[in-house]
Protein backbone atom coordinates (compact mmCIF):
# COMPACT_ATOMS: atom_id res chain seq x y z
CA UNK A 1 0.00 0.00 0.00
CA UNK A 2 1.23 3.65 -0.87
CA UNK A 3 1.89 5.98 2.16
CA UNK A 4 -0.90 9.17 1.98
CA UNK A 5 0.49 12.52 3.26
CA UNK A 6 -3.13 14.44 4.70
CA UNK A 7 -2.24 18.59 4.68
CA UNK A 8 -5.38 18.83 7.56
CA UNK A 9 -6.64 21.06 9.72
CA UNK A 10 -8.70 23.44 7.16
CA UNK A 11 -10.56 22.47 9.20
CA UNK A 12 -10.21 19.64 11.79
CA UNK A 13 -13.94 18.60 11.52
CA UNK A 14 -13.17 17.24 8.12
CA UNK A 15 -9.86 16.19 8.36
CA UNK A 16 -11.40 13.88 11.11
CA UNK A 17 -13.93 12.48 8.64
CA UNK A 18 -11.28 11.70 5.75
CA UNK A 19 -9.51 10.04 8.44
CA UNK A 20 -12.00 7.48 9.11
CA UNK A 21 -13.44 7.07 5.75
CA UNK A 22 -9.72 6.21 4.62
CA UNK A 23 -9.26 3.72 6.96
CA UNK A 24 -13.00 2.46 6.47
CA UNK A 25 -12.31 2.08 2.54
CA UNK A 26 -8.73 0.24 2.88
CA UNK A 27 -10.24 -2.42 5.32
CA UNK A 28 -13.45 -2.79 3.26
CA UNK A 29 -10.90 -3.56 0.42
CA UNK A 30 -8.32 -5.58 2.32
CA UNK A 31 -10.09 -6.87 5.19
CA UNK A 32 -8.75 -8.35 8.30
CA UNK A 33 -6.98 -5.72 10.10
CA UNK A 34 -5.76 -3.52 7.66
CA UNK A 35 -6.04 -0.04 7.72
CA UNK A 36 -4.42 2.82 5.95
CA UNK A 37 -0.58 3.90 6.00
CA UNK A 38 -0.89 7.39 6.73
CA UNK A 39 0.76 10.57 7.70
CA UNK A 40 -0.94 14.14 8.99
CA UNK A 41 0.08 17.19 9.23
CA UNK A 42 -2.77 19.07 10.89
CA UNK A 43 -2.30 22.86 10.51
CA UNK A 44 -3.92 25.68 13.01
CA UNK A 45 -6.70 26.90 11.14
CA UNK A 46 -6.00 30.81 12.43
CA UNK A 47 -3.25 30.87 10.89
CA UNK A 48 -4.76 29.65 7.27
CA UNK A 49 -7.68 31.84 7.66
CA UNK A 50 -5.90 35.11 8.63
CA UNK A 51 -4.34 34.35 5.31
CA UNK A 52 -7.10 33.94 3.14
CA UNK A 53 -8.80 36.79 5.03
CA UNK A 54 -5.63 38.95 4.03
CA UNK A 55 -5.68 37.60 0.27
CA UNK A 56 -1.70 36.70 1.24
CA UNK A 57 -2.22 33.28 -1.47
CA UNK A 58 1.77 33.39 -1.66
CA UNK A 59 1.99 32.91 2.33
CA UNK A 60 -0.48 30.37 2.62
CA UNK A 61 1.20 28.71 -0.58
CA UNK A 62 4.42 28.71 1.20
CA UNK A 63 2.95 27.46 4.56
CA UNK A 64 1.29 24.32 2.48
CA UNK A 65 4.34 23.99 0.51
CA UNK A 66 6.51 23.74 3.32
CA UNK A 67 4.00 21.23 5.37
CA UNK A 68 4.08 19.24 2.15
CA UNK A 69 7.90 18.67 2.03
CA UNK A 70 7.95 17.65 5.61
CA UNK A 71 5.27 15.15 4.49
CA UNK A 72 7.13 14.40 1.95
CA UNK A 73 10.59 13.89 4.24
CA UNK A 74 8.49 11.79 6.30
CA UNK A 75 8.11 9.08 3.82
CA UNK A 76 4.48 10.13 2.28
CA UNK A 77 4.30 8.85 -1.29
CA UNK A 78 1.31 11.69 -2.58
CA UNK A 79 -0.37 14.30 -0.60
CA UNK A 80 -3.99 14.78 -0.36
CA UNK A 81 -5.09 18.58 1.20
CA UNK A 82 -8.33 18.07 2.82
CA UNK A 83 -9.99 21.53 1.97
CA UNK A 84 -11.06 22.76 -1.21
CA UNK A 85 -10.00 26.04 -0.76
CA UNK A 86 -6.72 25.40 -0.16
CA UNK A 87 -6.50 23.96 -4.03
CA UNK A 88 -6.20 28.01 -4.64
CA UNK A 89 -2.48 27.10 -3.80
CA UNK A 90 -1.91 23.76 -5.53
CA UNK A 91 0.33 24.75 -7.57
CA UNK A 92 2.72 26.10 -5.01
CA UNK A 93 2.23 22.61 -3.53
CA UNK A 94 3.02 20.56 -6.45
CA UNK A 95 6.26 22.40 -7.55
CA UNK A 96 7.74 21.91 -4.07
CA UNK A 97 7.25 17.98 -3.88
CA UNK A 98 8.25 15.52 -6.14
CA UNK A 99 4.74 13.47 -5.08
CA UNK A 100 1.50 13.54 -6.55
CA UNK A 101 -1.38 15.49 -5.47
CA UNK A 102 -4.71 14.04 -5.55
CA UNK A 103 -6.52 17.52 -6.57
CA UNK A 104 -9.96 16.93 -5.00
CA UNK A 105 -11.78 18.95 -7.67
CA UNK A 106 -10.40 16.01 -10.49
CA UNK A 107 -12.35 13.53 -8.27
CA UNK A 108 -15.11 15.47 -7.78
CA UNK A 109 -15.52 15.85 -11.55
CA UNK A 110 -14.77 12.38 -12.18
CA UNK A 111 -18.01 11.11 -10.37
CA UNK A 112 -20.20 14.27 -12.07
CA UNK A 113 -18.96 12.83 -15.10
CA UNK A 114 -19.52 8.98 -14.46
CA UNK A 115 -22.83 10.12 -13.13
CA UNK A 116 -23.89 11.91 -16.67
CA UNK A 117 -24.31 15.45 -15.50
CA UNK A 118 -23.40 18.06 -16.86
CA UNK A 119 -24.52 21.52 -15.28
CA UNK A 120 -23.48 21.67 -11.68
CA UNK A 121 -23.90 24.37 -8.49
CA UNK A 122 -21.32 24.64 -6.50
CA UNK A 123 -21.73 25.83 -2.99
CA UNK A 124 -17.93 26.53 -0.99
CA UNK A 125 -16.43 29.15 0.95
CA UNK A 126 -15.79 32.57 -1.17
CA UNK A 127 -13.09 31.93 -2.61
CA UNK A 128 -14.29 28.83 -3.84
CA UNK A 129 -17.04 29.79 -5.53
CA UNK A 130 -16.18 33.67 -6.51
CA UNK A 131 -12.41 33.31 -7.69
CA UNK A 132 -11.49 30.99 -10.49
CA UNK A 133 -9.37 28.20 -9.49
CA UNK A 134 -11.96 25.50 -9.15
CA UNK A 135 -14.51 26.22 -11.33
CA UNK A 136 -12.05 26.21 -14.04
CA UNK A 137 -10.62 23.08 -13.36
CA UNK A 138 -14.72 21.68 -13.20
CA UNK A 139 -15.25 23.30 -16.10
CA UNK A 140 -12.03 22.14 -17.71
CA UNK A 141 -13.46 18.68 -17.23
CA UNK A 142 -16.46 19.67 -19.35
CA UNK A 143 -18.39 20.71 -16.21
CA UNK A 144 -21.50 24.08 -16.45
CA UNK A 145 -20.95 25.41 -12.82
CA UNK A 146 -23.49 27.52 -11.18
CA UNK A 147 -23.04 29.65 -8.41
CA UNK A 148 -25.80 30.67 -5.54
CA UNK A 149 -26.68 34.63 -6.08
CA UNK A 150 -24.13 37.27 -3.58
CA UNK A 151 -26.41 37.31 -0.72
CA UNK A 152 -26.75 33.11 -0.46
CA UNK A 153 -23.11 33.10 -0.95
CA UNK A 154 -22.20 35.36 2.09
CA UNK A 155 -24.54 32.61 3.75
CA UNK A 156 -22.79 29.61 3.06
CA UNK A 157 -19.70 31.54 3.36
CA UNK A 158 -20.42 32.72 7.29
CA UNK A 159 -21.92 29.50 8.01
CA UNK A 160 -18.27 27.82 6.83
CA UNK A 161 -16.48 29.84 9.08
CA UNK A 162 -18.89 30.85 11.83
CA UNK A 163 -19.73 27.08 12.52
CA UNK A 164 -18.59 24.47 10.11
CA UNK A 165 -15.24 24.51 10.64
CA UNK A 166 -15.96 24.60 14.69
CA UNK A 167 -18.02 20.95 14.10
CA UNK A 168 -21.15 23.38 14.82
CA UNK A 169 -23.99 21.30 13.17
CA UNK A 170 -27.35 23.70 13.30
CA UNK A 171 -30.96 22.63 12.22
CA UNK A 172 -31.65 26.28 11.32
CA UNK A 173 -28.47 26.24 9.37
CA UNK A 174 -29.50 23.04 7.57
CA UNK A 175 -32.45 24.52 6.63
CA UNK A 176 -31.16 27.87 5.17
CA UNK A 177 -28.71 25.37 2.75
CA UNK A 178 -31.27 23.57 1.40
CA UNK A 179 -33.08 26.80 0.42
CA UNK A 180 -30.02 27.81 -1.40
CA UNK A 181 -30.21 24.81 -2.83
CA UNK A 182 -33.69 24.69 -4.03
CA UNK A 183 -32.02 27.62 -5.79
CA UNK A 184 -29.72 26.19 -7.57
CA UNK A 185 -31.88 23.93 -9.41
CA UNK A 186 -33.90 26.31 -10.42
CA UNK A 187 -31.42 27.91 -11.57
CA UNK A 188 -30.91 24.60 -13.67
CA UNK A 189 -28.46 22.80 -11.99
CA UNK A 190 -28.68 19.00 -12.28
CA UNK A 191 -26.26 18.01 -9.29
CA UNK A 192 -24.30 20.03 -6.59
CA UNK A 193 -20.86 20.00 -4.98
CA UNK A 194 -20.62 20.20 -1.56
CA UNK A 195 -17.77 22.54 -2.56
CA UNK A 196 -16.01 22.65 0.86
CA UNK A 197 -15.18 19.87 3.17
CA UNK A 198 -17.29 20.78 6.27
CA UNK A 199 -20.68 21.17 4.19
CA UNK A 200 -21.08 17.04 4.23
CA UNK A 201 -21.43 17.34 8.00
CA UNK A 202 -24.44 20.04 7.48
CA UNK A 203 -25.97 18.41 4.39
CA UNK A 204 -25.70 15.15 3.71
CA UNK A 205 -26.92 13.22 0.33
CA UNK A 206 -30.39 12.02 2.47
CA UNK A 207 -31.03 15.58 2.49
CA UNK A 208 -30.78 16.68 -1.16
CA UNK A 209 -32.89 14.79 -3.66
CA UNK A 210 -30.57 16.21 -7.14
CA UNK A 211 -27.23 14.08 -7.17
CA UNK A 212 -24.75 15.30 -4.24
CA UNK A 213 -21.61 15.47 -4.76
CA UNK A 214 -19.95 15.58 -0.96
CA UNK A 215 -16.25 15.79 -1.70
CA UNK A 216 -14.40 15.12 1.83
CA UNK A 217 -16.40 11.25 0.79
CA UNK A 218 -15.25 11.61 -2.80
CA UNK A 219 -11.81 12.75 -2.24
CA UNK A 220 -11.24 9.97 0.40
CA UNK A 221 -12.45 6.95 -2.05
CA UNK A 222 -9.65 8.32 -4.49
CA UNK A 223 -7.46 8.65 -1.84
CA UNK A 224 -8.03 4.84 -0.90
CA UNK A 225 -8.06 3.54 -4.84
CA UNK A 226 -4.54 5.47 -5.50
CA UNK A 227 -3.13 3.84 -2.17
CA UNK A 228 -4.17 0.30 -3.05
CA UNK A 229 -3.11 0.57 -6.67
CA UNK A 230 0.51 -0.49 -6.24
N1 LIG B 1 -12.74 23.11 4.57
C1 LIG B 1 -13.22 24.16 3.78
C2 LIG B 1 -13.06 23.91 2.30
O1 LIG B 1 -13.10 22.79 1.89
C3 LIG B 1 -13.02 25.56 4.23
C4 LIG B 1 -11.88 25.84 5.15
C5 LIG B 1 -10.72 26.35 4.38
O2 LIG B 1 -10.77 27.50 4.02
O3 LIG B 1 -9.81 25.60 4.10
O4 LIG B 1 -12.96 24.81 1.51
Amino acid sequence: MRTLGMLGGMAWPSTAEAYRAINEGVAARLGGHHSASLLIASLDFAEVAALQTAGDWKAAGELLADTAVRLEAAGADGLMLCTNTMHRVAEAIEDAVNVPLLHIADATAERIRADGVTSVGLLGTRFTMEQDFYRRRLEAAGLEVLVPPTAERELVHRTIYDELVAGQVREDSRARFLAVIDGLAGLGAEGIIAGCTEIELLVGPGHVALPYYATTALHAEAAVAWMLEA
